[in-house]
């Protein structure tokens, strides 16, 4: 299992827990809404790539999407957790990409079937380096951003979730379980597009994270 550092300390990854639509104007852009609970799916840990390694587009899609989101990784698991002490389980933050083969996506919508390969194939979960729970005291009053080739394509302010971080793992810890190591990507504004060979995509989390990322 892949193992991710936060503050000198190494954490093993456990379960890639993934919310979708989690942004009003990203579900309007879909063409979906929200609804009243959380929408949660998985991706393997094998679909993780770390800051410095190349982007593998898989041959079988011809169009990749990037979906820029804030992480969560779990220190300290538990069932049931409160909201009110949800942050208090978190380890630290990160941004990802929530890769998607949209084609694909589409395609296994429409067949009723579920996205595990259109969200889950191997280098579908790009990460950034973390950054310590106590360095953030509110995830919700933060900003990020997506640059492609020099761009800004997406802009996140995370008071627009429609699920914030602690309600997020609330539901989780009460439906699955959570487990340190766990990781949950929060979900993406609008703004999401394609990604091609050669391109360069720049994660940043002002003042704390500015990772980039070729594609191979
Ligand atoms: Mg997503």
């Amino acid at each position: 299992m892949p193992e991710i550092l936060i503050a000198g300390t190494a954490l093993r990854v456990a379960n890639v827990f993934c919310v979708g639509r989690n942004y009003l104007e990203h579900a309007r852009e879909m063409g979906s809404t929200i609804g009243t609970e959380p929408m949660v799916f998985l991706k393997p840990s094998s679909a993780l790539v770390f800051a410095g390694e190349p982007l593998q587009l898989p041959a079988w899609s011809q169009e990749v999407h990037h979906e820029t989101e804030l992480v969560v990784a779990i220190g300290r698991g538990g069932r049931n957790i409160a909201a009110a002490d949800a942050l208090s389980h978190v380890a630290g933050y990160a941004l990802g990409l929530d890769l998607t083969a949209r084609d694909v996506q589409a395609a296994a919508k429409k067949a009723g079937n579920p996205w595990t390969l259109a969200k889950g194939f191997a280098g579908a979960a790009p990460l950034t380096s973390f950054v310590a729970a106590d360095e953030i005291t509110d995830p919700q009053a933060l900003e990020f951003t997506l640059h492609r080739n020099g761009e800004l394509k997406q802009h996140a302010r995370t008071r627009d979730m429609a699920f914030g971080v602690a309600t997020l793992i609330a539901w989780i810890s009460a439906r699955f379980g959570l487990q340190s190591g766990d990781l949950v990507f929060t979900g993406t504004p609008e703004g999401v597009g394609p990604i091609v060979s050669g391109d360069e995509l720049l994660l940043t989390l002002p003042g704390l994270i500015e990772s980039r990322f070729q594609v191979a």
